[in-house]
């Protein structure tokens, strides 16, 4: 692998093994909260902790981070498990905060027993009231000092479903005055009396994050636990709730923040995601304008190009806005070495050549990618009458414009040079076929003199009676703002883009009859192409992966 200057948290690391932290012991997992897909973001953390995993032979747990079955499935630890081996990653173990529940349960009621932990009976919004505010001290609730004995049957009435929802709840029991707000008794247990999809109706209470994140840390013996920045106010929270659990010989976890990566023109936020997908913006979290590792594979995405793309933007301290064009640029540097080229015309105009005899036809060599080591060629068909795209014709143009227009010539690829002679017209003025005269002599690969011949233009073109008809979905930004989620006084629902998926219909050279879902094409001139699962045989869709060359309007 290429050589890189250390990041920060490999610094971290490096400063604990030089202070005698045994490398045998390093531990690392992503935890992902099975509520909704992965996304681009989740990428980076991802390529972080695997990352790590990879370059110190350490162990990489996929921890679910499964405390809230309100808004947790099945089905999203399914997806999570697909997408992360789908970039190429092997966790040592499949681990489930949820597995933890006795064990915590059992930790809780020593923090009862130890004087650290009291049931509160107020309701939510007066818990809130009492903790004041960052320069004044909250006020104690007046549960603050029930009996140990007390606070031991109420928590255990809570455990089994005696209560209401919000009747009580279990808090820590710090500092009401600390001037890190996280630390003023911090709620530990609610009540929801919700069926989970793992523990089922077993439990009635559920731990909070805090409680349940660092400690499943410890239970797995991670080393460093790495979060997004918006944790570095809870790691003195993570520390004192450590502190209560910690045993000597056992390795202490540590937390450490790094900066949440954003990309431009999406949103990267789980419950973000699920509105575009709840309110029909989008048709499912796997569609191809969606940032999350499933949309982009649908897309076209290859995992390479994903982590070339963490990779690259690397880890940060602070914030800031990737700009979508650098995955792009990833993208186009992968398939430029690994997409056949093929033909494809996704917005046709008939051409005759009258001097071709009719129904005769000849099958030239097209060479599948230039980039291969080995070159390989494929069979295309050429006709008398061909499909090129109508914006590569004009019947006149100024001296710039290298395509066809009207007394001039162009090269087709692969085959023969032509030129324009005169066009026919409906009723309306639209050109429906532009007859050309082709040069026998100038087959490309030919040997000729003629197929030497330099002309200014070379165009992509589908013989029209082996043209595969194919859909094409051509997709733009989902919104038209660079962050749409930036904005204080506006839904980020408010910029989407109302033209971000436009379907046409393209003729497609032959060989791609028997293409499959999740191949990839260059269309010549066009861009990078795959095949869609929804498609076919019978009905071959493409999605656009992403054009030749960025010609995003700024
Ligand atoms: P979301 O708001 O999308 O739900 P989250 O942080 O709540 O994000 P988790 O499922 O808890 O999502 O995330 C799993 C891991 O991925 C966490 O360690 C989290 O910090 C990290 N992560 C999430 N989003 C990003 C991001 N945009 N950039 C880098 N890391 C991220
Ligand atoms: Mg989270
Ligand atoms: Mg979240």
């Amino acid at each position: 692998s290429e050589e890189r200057s250390l990041n920060f948290i490999e610094h971290i690391i490096e400063d604990d093994l030089k202070a005698g932290f045994q490398k045998n012991k390093l531990r690392f997992r992503f935890p992902p909260e099975p509520n909704g897909y992965l996304h681009i973001g989740h990428a980076s953390s991802i390529c972080l902790n695997f990352g790590l995993g990879e370059r110190y032979d350490a162990p990489v747990n996929l921890r679910f981070d499964d405390t809230n079955p309100a808004k947790e499935e099945q089905a999203y630890v399914d997806a999570i498990k697909r997408d992360v081996e789908w970039l190429g990653f092997e966790w040592e173990k499949e681990c489930y905060a949820s597995d933890y529940f006795q064990q915590l349960y059992d930790w809780a009621i020593n923090l009862i027993k130890k004087g650290k932990a009291y049931v509160d009976s107020q309701d939510s919004e007066t818990i809130a009231e009492q903790k004041g505010t960052p320069t004044k001290p909250g006020t104690p609730s007046p549960y603050r000092d029930r009996s140990i004995e007390e606070n031991l049957e109420l928590f255990e009435g809570m455990k089994n479903g005696d209560f209401k929802e919000g009747a009580h709840v279990l808090r820590a029991k710090i500092d009401m005055s600390s001037t890190n707000m996280l630390m003023r008794d911090p709620v530990m247990y609610r009540i929801l009396n919700k069926s989970h999809h793992r523990t089922g109706n077993d439990w009635h209470i559920y731990p909070m994050y805090d409680w349940a994140h660092g400690e499943s840390d410890y239970i797995e013996q991670v080393s460093h636990s790495l979060c997004t920045l918006e944790f570095l106010p809870h790691r003195e929270l993570y520390d004192w709730f450590l502190d209560q659990v910690y045993e000597e010989q056992n390795v202490r976890s540590k937390q450490r923040e790094f900066a949440r990566r954003n990309l431009s023109h999406t949103v990267v936020s789980k419950r973000k995601l699920l509105r575009l997908v709840e309110e029909g913006v989008v048709t499912g979290w796997d569609d191809p304008r969606m940032p999350t590792i499933s949309g982009l594979r649908r897309r076209g995405y290859t995992a390479e190009s994903i982590r070339k793309f963490a990779d690259t933007i690397g880890i940060a301290k602070r914030e800031n806005l990737i700009d979508v064009s650098l995955l792009e640029f990833c993208i186009r540097e992968d398939l430029n070495k690994k997409a056949n080229r093929v033909m494809a015309v996704l917005d046709p105009v008939k051409v005759v050549i009258t001097n071709y005899p009719e129904g005769q036809e000849e099958w030239l060599e097209a060479e599948n990618n230039p980039e291969e080591e080995e070159m390989t060629y494929r069979k295309v068909p050429f006709s008398r009458e061909i499909y090129i795209e109508r914006e590569d014709f004009r019947e006149e143009a100024n001296r710039k414009f290298f395509r066809l227009k009207l007394g001039k010539e162009v090269r087709l690829k692969n085959a023969y040079i032509i030129k324009a002679e005169s066009v026919v017209k409906d009723d309306e003025g639209n050109i429906t076929e532009i007859h050309c005269t082709y040069d026998e002599e100038s087959r490309s690969g030919s040997g000729t003199e003629a197929s030497m011949r330099k002309v200014k233009g070379t165009l992509h073109w589908v013989s029209v009676a082996h043209a595969e008809e194919v859909e094409v979905r051509v997709y733009d930004r989902l919104f038209n703002d660079a962050e749409p989620d930036g904005h204080d006084n506006k839904d980020f629902m408010e910029f989407i883009n109302p033209e971000s998926l436009t379907v046409v219909k393209g003729y497609a050279e032959p060989s791609l009859k028997e293409s499959k879902p999740g191949e990839q094409y260059q269309f010549q001139r066009l861009g990078y192409f795959c095949v869609d699962t929804e498609s076919s045989k019978d009905a071959i869709v493409f999605n656009k992966t992403v054009g030749l060359r960025d010609t995003w309007a700024k």
